[in-house]
């Protein structure tokens, strides 16, 4: 039976000097143990990139480092971008595309992050492609839909063998940020499995093997709730994990969930 990894990690979004992302980052390196069958990640901004990179030291790295977007052209007259090819050059592990605020503030659309997920899996880099639905397509039952076209059009053109740098994070975005209501697991499990079974759709007889995150307003109370869900392999976190000690705390509670593991 194919065990999919554990995978954990959070999103500074725009905050965090490069100082503080690199001691975040050095002190939950000294705190935590990652098993063989799990991965962990933190996403500072780009200007913390390098520090980070100064402290994690050479790939591989026990706690993967990500950047929270990046240009689709390998280099050019783009102001303001980033290409795949710089991140590289930081040893960046991973790139976040397509998390709800860049979506919803800077108008990105699921052609845009088509090209953006072909260009990083094209140049080995990992991708985790944010997905979910709004409270209006919610409201209107579309939320399945939503997701299954994000999720058709952003992998289009991914080939199965790229496909063990892919992972999905499922985020209702009604549930995200400081303002979100969390989601209930009832909520999660049926869209989680419709993105499996997508998956499935996309890379028929591997595509089971893509981790699927659950993000959106998990805290260490709640975390083992959604990792319980049979189609979750893992948690997408923002503000609660935004300090070592809540980063520690909401991963042990969402491992301990998944694996069944009794405490922390
Ligand atoms: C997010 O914004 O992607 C997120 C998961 O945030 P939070 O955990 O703070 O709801």
């Amino acid at each position: 039976m194919m065990t999919r990894p554990f995978v954990f990690g959070t999103n500074f979004k725009m905050n965090q000097t490069p100082t503080e992302s690199a001691a975040f980052y050095e002190q939950l390196s000294a705190s935590v143990q990652t098993p063989t069958d799990t991965h962990l990640f933190v996403i500072p901004p780009f200007t913390s990139l390098s520090a980070v990179k100064d402290v994690a030291g050479q790939p591989p790295h026990q706690i993967w480092v990500g950047a929270q977007n990046v240009h689709w052209a390998p280099d050019g007259a783009y102001t303001g971008e980033i290409s795949v090819r710089m991140l590289l050059a930081l040893d960046v592990d991973l790139v976040l595309l397509g998390h709800a605020e860049r979506r919803r503030y800077f108008h990105e659309t699921d052609v845009d992050l088509n090209r953006k997920v072909l260009a990083a899996l094209n140049a080995g880099l990992r991708v985790l492609l944010a997905v979910g639905e709004t409270a209006e397509e919610r409201s209107f039952g579309v939320g399945g839909e939503t997701v299954q076209r994000q999720l058709r059009i952003g992998l289009h053109g991914a080939r199965p063998e790229q496909l063990g740098l892919i992972q999905i994070a499922y985020e209702p975005v009604w549930s995200i940020g400081a303002g979100g209501t969390p989601a209930s697991p009832d909520d999660v499990e049926p869209i989680a499995s419709l993105i499996r079974s997508g998956c499935e759709d996309l890379f028929p007889g591997s595509g089971a093997e893509i981790p699927i995150l659950y993000g959106g307003s998990v805290d260490p109370g709640n975390a083992g709730t959604f990792t319980a869900l049979p189609d979750i392999d893992g948690l997408f976190v923002g503000r609660a994990a935004w300090s070592v000690d809540g980063f520690i705390a909401t991963y042990h509670a969402g491992y301990s969930g998944h694996r069944g593991v009794i405490g922390s």
